[in-house]
């Protein structure tokens, strides 16, 4: 699950890492009083606006601005909230943008001693461990640093039986050129940094940029957290972050049928149950000439009233051409899948496309005879090479 900067920022300061303060905004009269305080707190003269939306770029597409006066915060947050932010990790589509962030300026203008790092926590599945992944050029692209400049990317590896050693804090802060007091900040904001990743059961923390400011502190100024979902019941506060209007709407309906839905672009919608039956079902969409339009495992528990869901939300997909259903009855019983097909067919009206069906185990007989009796245009499919031919004959 994807977090928005604002959120992000949060669990850091649990945590005590520094970061560039700021407080959310839903409206202009909401900037303006948050800027005010800003101005109470920390006497800012000079405010960020940054919009959050669960991308990056920002900075590129309009999504950062400064202001001078809380009076000036309030527009342009007014021109921020509400408009749909293009930028090069959207999509041509954009995202709408609900919220922003008004916070200090952090750069203190005219001071030509500031540094820009790249620093994140991820999970390296390859060598089994954490990674501490950094880099002196921060502020930009960090996939364009490791094209153009790979000699400025380091890593630290860090076996997670052991955890981050202090050994390692001092290795990042040396090879980012620190001396001094900002030497000495940066070893408790790794520190920090890693206990607020493993605190979270976060899968990602991003940094970028992570500044040093003219006067040698070292703080968050940017924050992207991936929280690994599989933890989040153990986070109930962590799990309330989730924003739904951020998520693709019909991926969300699934979660709520708990069918496990990525939409894809192909042409050939499938119904499947179990992970590794599904990826097989998609190989063979793939040979029989189609392209699978969504990855949809039902879940062992499979019954009418999920089928009937799952229909739905196959059919929402313009691009599909043809449904294949690919079930094996083990725990889940085909007549229940056949009866779910039928009552799709009958609440959801005309389908139009060809459904080719293929039922196979526990009480396949019987949802053959429902379907069979049923007088719907369903094509049966026996095996699974007889289906791929079933699905090619549809799609020409
Ligand atoms: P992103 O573009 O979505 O990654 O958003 P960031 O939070 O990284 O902000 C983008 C850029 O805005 C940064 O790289 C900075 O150059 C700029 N920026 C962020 N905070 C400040 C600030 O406090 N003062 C100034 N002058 N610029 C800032
Ligand atoms: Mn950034």
């Amino acid at each position: 699950m994807n977090i928005h900067e604002y959120q992000g920022k949060s669990i850091l300061q649990v945590h005590d890492v520094p970061v560039q303060e700021g407080f959310i905004a839903e409206n202009a009269d909401h900037a303006k009083l948050v800027a005010e305080e800003l101005q109470k707190r920390f006497g800012t003269e000079i405010f960020v606006i940054k919009a959050q939306i669960h991308a990056g770029g920002r900075g590129k597409g309009g999504g950062v601005k400064i202001a001078r006066s809380p009076v000036e915060a309030a527009e342009v947050a007014a021109r921020m909230i509400g408009m749909t932010l293009v930028t090069p990790q959207t999509g041509p589509a954009g995202k709408l943008v609900n919220k922003v962030l008004i916070a200090r300026d952090v750069y203190y203008k005219g001071e030509s001693d500031i540094r820009e790092f790249y620093m994140s926590i991820l999970l390296d599945r390859k060598r089994s461990a954490y990674v501490i992944m950094y880099s002196t050029e921060g502020g930009m692209d960090i996939e364009e640093v490791a094209v153009k400049k790979p000699e400025a990317i380091f890593t630290e590896v860090i076996d997670p039986a052991i955890g981050l050693l202090d050994f390692q804090i001092r290795t990042i802060a040396f090879n980012l050129g620190l001396q001094g007091k900002a030497f000495k900040e940066m070893l408790p904001f790794v520190r920090r940094l890693w206990n607020a990743y493993v605190a979270s059961d976060a899968s990602l923390i991003e940094i970028n940029p992570l500044l040093k400011t003219s006067d040698d502190r070292i703080l968050a100024v940017d924050c992207k957290v991936t929280l690994d979902d599989n933890s989040l019941f153990r986070h109930p506060e962590l799990a309330a972050m989730r924003d739904l209007s951020e998520e693709d709407p019909t991926e969300v309906e699934a979660t709520d049928h708990s069918l496990n839905y990525v939409k894809l672009d192909g042409d050939v919608g499938c119904m499947v149950n179990g992970a590794g039956l599904a990826m097989a079902t998609m190989d063979l969409i793939q040979l029989s000439g189609g392209k699978p339009a969504n990855f949809l495992d039902v879940g062992g528990g499979a019954n009418a009233k999920t089928v009937e869901a799952g229909f739905r939300i196959i059919l929402k997909d313009p691009n599909v051409r043809a449904i294949l259903v690919n079930i094996f009855g083990g725990i889940v019983r085909c007549d229940r899948v056949a009866s779910g097909i039928i009552e799709a067919y009958k609440t959801i009206g005309d389908i139009k496309v060809p459904v080719i069906v293929r039922l196979q185990g526990t009480n396949a007989i019987e949802a053959k005879d429902l379907i069979d009796n049923s007088g719907l245009k369903v094509i049966a499919a026996t095996t699974f090479t007889d289906a791929a031919e079933k699905v090619r004959m549809a799609l020409s």
